[in-house]
């Protein structure tokens, strides 16, 4: 079932779109049977669950192609620590505060980690992710560039859940247009194109959000089925 539904995924995909699996509340053994089938990108929301399975599976960040993990949950800042030192992307970057205590411990990590900007663009309430024009201020204002630990690599966003396939379309369409935006103004002029990735869809919207320019889907229940606990 696993490896089918990730085969039957990736093969939808136009190239230069990734699949981040997304594995949390499934146990290891299900992130194992995906890395069989030829998954790499695993995504977590939970920095203690993360912490503690990228010890079980310590042997798949040790194969040729190993695999990677993605944090794509809401982080609070204290928790940062558990996963700066092996973390491959955050996507879910939502205040300069969380950015500034990733940066310290990415140093401290010796690492620069890669960052996503979450913009809020859905219709609810959210107490999580910048407003487009909040991340513009953020950019504006410069204080990221000073920070050696980060490289922000792009925006993350997640549609309003409704239904509504058009008001789905605009949420990513705006996501998708600050991506390119922010890219032209801020990163055009860096020698290798480092602000790359548009992270968007889930099981219920990923088909549109590859149509609005996705570049990661972050997809958990058509992979594994209803979460376990
Ligand atoms: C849980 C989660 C997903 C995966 O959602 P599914 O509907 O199970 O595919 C994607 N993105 C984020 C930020 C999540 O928290």
């Amino acid at each position: 079932m696993i490896a089918e539904e990730i085969h039957r995924i990736t093969a939808a995909l136009p190239a230069g779109v990734r699949l981040v699996a997304v594995s949390k509340f499934h146990p290891s053994d299900a992130i194992r049977e995906a890395f069989a089938a030829g998954q790499r990108l695993f995504g977590e929301s939970h920095a203690q669950e993360l912490q503690r399975k990228h010890v079980e599976l310590a042997d798949l960040a040790a194969e040729a192609i190993p695999l990677e993990w993605h944090f794509i949950g809401h982080l609070q800042t204290n928790k940062v620590k558990y996963i700066a030192p092996y973390v491959g992307l955050i996507h879910s970057v939502d205040s300069p505060h969380l950015l500034a205590e990733i940066n310290k411990q990415a140093l401290k990590a010796g690492r620069k980690i890669r960052c996503l900007l979450q913009l809020h663009v859905a219709e609810e309430e959210s107490k999580f992710g910048f407003t487009p024009d909040e991340a513009m201020d953020y950019l504006d204002s410069g204080v990221w560039q000073q920070l050696e630990g980060i490289q922000l690599a792009g925006v993350m966003a997640m549609a309003t859940n409704t239904d509504d396939t058009a008001r789905i379309r605009s949420d990513f369409h705006r996501a998708r247009q600050f991506f390119e935006v922010a890219r032209d103004r801020f990163f055009a002029s860096t020698t290798t194109a480092t602000f790359n990735e548009l992270s968007m869809g889930m099981t219920d919207d990923w088909h549109i959000a590859v149509d609005e320019g996705s570049t990661l889907i972050r997809i958990g229940t058509q992979i594994f089925g209803q979460r376990q606990y």
